[in-house]
């Protein structure tokens, strides 16, 4: 049974309690800067996974964090710095935050990134920048009462060069940020197409029940299977594709608007396939390629838009 939390013209939020006390937060229709969060309900505090993008959006997640426990959020994970991830952290003030040491890095210098020119009508609300306060390598233990929170990273760059996984090994939940955008296209620009690819082995071996993406509905039993394959189907088309432009001597944005998306056509966000080629001639060894920098490769993916803006509902 899932709750929607309806705010004007925003769409909704769908939490629903994926096992006793763990709730998923997932707001469609995932494409960008729509992500998923998710909380876990102990008897005095509240641990969350993530927050989201805009103030409105985030103020509605607290809402439905209060519609199922008055307890506050006492600690908060972020799986990684990507803005929709990370921008409500300053609305938790109760709670203390808790990243990989790259996230917190990558904030740092960041600061609230501008996305003005890229997402101009987006209402993003009085953000105020929030890092975290406490970070950690390799992994760390959440114990909230009897529930036991595993948090551990890849050792390896994938979405990110920070990414953290939430495994709450009692009930079967993974929580695995955007290692898994379900029903999206996966995008690996700020990371490596060929970390998320290994990453997806990495979620397999923790035999979850249920799991809880970064992006999309949260999906169970005999579907993981079937996402994970579709993720890995597609990181792989990425490589072969960035193969194929490196021999045919073509530039990423040239071999990306040669490219029939065929069967990952249905995926939403499909113009990432621009930036994750920069990444995918970036890993390939046969080629001699000179990164170009996100604005480049980003500018590549509005042209493979038709010249549209990346479509965004946040
Ligand atoms: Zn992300």
């Amino acid at each position: 049974m899932s709750t929607n939390y309806l705010h004007d013209h925003l769409g909704p939020g769908l939490l629903e309690e994926v096992a006793p006390g763990v709730f998923s937060y997932v707001q469609p229709d995932g494409t960008w800067f729509i992500n998923n969060t998710g909380f876990i309900v102990g008897k005095s505090g509240v641990v969350s996974i993530d927050t989201t993008s805009t103030e409105l959006r985030n103020r509605a997640y607290i809402d439905a964090i209060a519609s199922v426990t008055p307890n506050p959020v006492t600690l908060l994970v972020n799986t990684h710095h990507h803005a929709d991830h990370t921008h409500g952290n300053y609305l938790f003030p109760d709670a203390a935050i808790i990243s990989h040491t790259s996230c917190r890095d990558v904030m740092m210098a960041t600061g609230i990134p501008d996305y003005r020119s890229a997402f101009p009508s987006v209402e993003w609300g009085n953000l105020q920048f929030r890092a975290p306060d406490l970070t950690f390598e390799g992994s760390t233990k959440i114990h909230l009462d009897e529930v036991e929170i595993e948090l551990f990273d890849l050792g390896f760059v994938a979405h990110t060069e920070g990414d953290i996984l939430a495994w709450l090994p009692d009930q079967g939940v993974l929580f695995t940020g955007d290692l898994i955008f379900h029903g999206g296209t996966p995008f690996a620009l700020f990371g490596s197409v060929e970390g998320t690819l290994a990453a997806l082995n990495v979620i397999e071996t923790k035999g979850a029940e249920v799991i809880v993406p970064g992006h999309g509905p949260a999906f169970s039993g005999s579907e993981i299977q079937e996402v994970l394959t579709s993720q890995r189907v597609y990181l792989e088309f990425v490589q072969e594709t960035a193969a194929q432009g490196v021999r045919s001597g073509r530039t990423p944005i040239e071999q990306a608007l040669a490219t029939d998306l065929g069967e990952f056509e249905h995926l939403t966000d499909s113009e990432r396939l621009a930036g994750n080629l920069h990444v995918a001639y970036r890993e390939n060894s046969e080629a001699t390629y000179d990164w170009v920098g996100f604005e480049t490769a980003i500018a590549d993916m509005i042209i493979l838009n038709g010249g549209q803006l990346p479509h965004c509902v946040a």
